[in-house]
């Protein structure tokens, strides 16, 4: 039976969005964290939960204030920053709390500039939100032409530039001073004279290496730019579901207009603050993860690929003749990664020693006699 459906015209042979979700040994795919929660942080997390259901007749507190506190917390001790908890803003994942900043400042008529290759959700929020997609590209070490995005930026009248540093798929970081570019070229040059907004994507922030500082440390001296952060990755909390961004407390009461009420339920909220109760704990394996990408980009490179420098908790790396064949290999022995970015490079997560050693004897049988 055939149906007729009032599908908007732009949706109309889109595929959702997503990664395969396959049963394998080794999900170095998606760039989640490979260790799971303690029994001590599961726990916890549970009494949490335990005491919100017990209230869960009640809608949940809207303004999450607990938890606005407890992420400033966090923020401080991981990048040295201190900020209000009215300067921070959560929602389900960094894509909800990207979305909530399209809602806000895109719309009809109005335009986002990115740097291509970047994260493959930008698109999405831009369609959902009628925003026009700009998009130029990054130099060829993928990092920041900021000429390029500044003019795109001013032809386009946009009310947002947003970069991911370090940037999905390939890890480059973003140097402050780029960031600084940006939020000066930016001023007056947004919709009818407005200030454009930079919004910078530290999804994998933590995984920057010494030396790399956060854009949060822009914040105080810079009103027009957000940074947006995630417990997704180096925090280990994918499955929960939490994003927050920090800005201008301006910036924050723009979002709290256009977010649906009540829009991180009591569960979420007491899932999160449990979970940051532990972040020396959780944060204690960024180290070991950061170690595991560095000897895995100096082992590729031993095996003459090029492996772009990264910031973040995956590698992209090539060139691959067949870079499919190469996927499709490495599925067949149980290790998943990603067909991402340039046309003959591929990502890989970085997962736990023993996924890591699968990895590398795999890609050798793989490529045995091709590369
Ligand atoms: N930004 C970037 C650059 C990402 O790679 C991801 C996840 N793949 C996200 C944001 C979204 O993360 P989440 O919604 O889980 O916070």
């Amino acid at each position: 039976m055939s149906t007729s459906l009032p599908l908007r015209k732009d949706l109309s042979g889109c595929q959702p969005y997503g990664a395969p979700e396959l049963e394998v040994t080794a999900r170095l795919n998606v760039n989640e964290n490979p260790y799971p929660p303690s029994d001590a942080v599961t726990e916890s997390i549970a009494e949490a939960v335990r005491a919100a259901a017990a209230g869960a007749n009640r809608y949940p507190e809207r303004e999450f204030p607990a938890l606005r506190a407890a992420l400033a917390d966090y923020l401080a001790v991981e990048s040295g920053v201190r900020l209000d908890p009215e300067q921070i803003w959560a929602a389900n994942g960094s894509n909800e709390v990207m979305l909530h900043l399209m809602q806000a400042f895109g719309g009809p008529r109005r335009a986002v500039v990115t740097a291509n290759p970047t994260y493959s959700m930008y698109p999405e929020y831009a369609r959902d939100t009628f925003t026009d997609y700009v998009t130029v590209d990054r130099n060829p070490d993928f990092t920041l032409d900021i000429n390029a995005l500044l003019s795109a930026a001013s032809e386009s009248a946009a009310s947002l530039v947003l970069v991911a540093s370090p940037n999905n798929p390939t890890g480059t970081a973003a140097s402050l001073q780029d960031i600084r570019a940006l939020c000066a070229g930016l001023r007056g040059k947004g919709p009818n004279g407005s200030d454009g907004l930079v919004v910078v994507d530290e999804a994998y922030g933590e995984f920057r290496r010494g030396g790399v500082a956060s854009a949060l440390t822009l914040l105080e001296t810079h009103d027009n730019l957000v940074v947006t952060r995630t417990m997704s990755k180096a925090f280990g909390m994918a499955g929960l579901r939490l994003g927050y961004l920090a800005a201008s407390r301006a910036i924050i009461d723009a979002l709290r207009i256009v977010r649906l009420p009540y829009h991180l339920s009591a569960i979420t909220q007491a899932a999160a603050l449990a979970a940051l109760s532990h972040r020396d704990e959780l944060m204690a394996q960024i180290a070991h993860l950061r170690e595991l990408r560095d000897d895995l980009a100096t082992w590729l490179t031993e095996q003459g690929y090029t492996v772009i420098d990264s910031d973040a908790n995956f590698l992209l790396f090539g060139p691959h003749p067949d870079r499919h064949a190469v996927w499709a290999g490495l599925l067949g022995r149980g290790v998943l990664i990603r067909e991402v970015g340039p046309e003959d490079y591929l990502r890989v997560s970085i997962g736990t020693d023993t996924e890591m050693d699968l990895f590398k004897t795999s890609l050798l049988e793989v490529t045995r006699g091709t590369h």
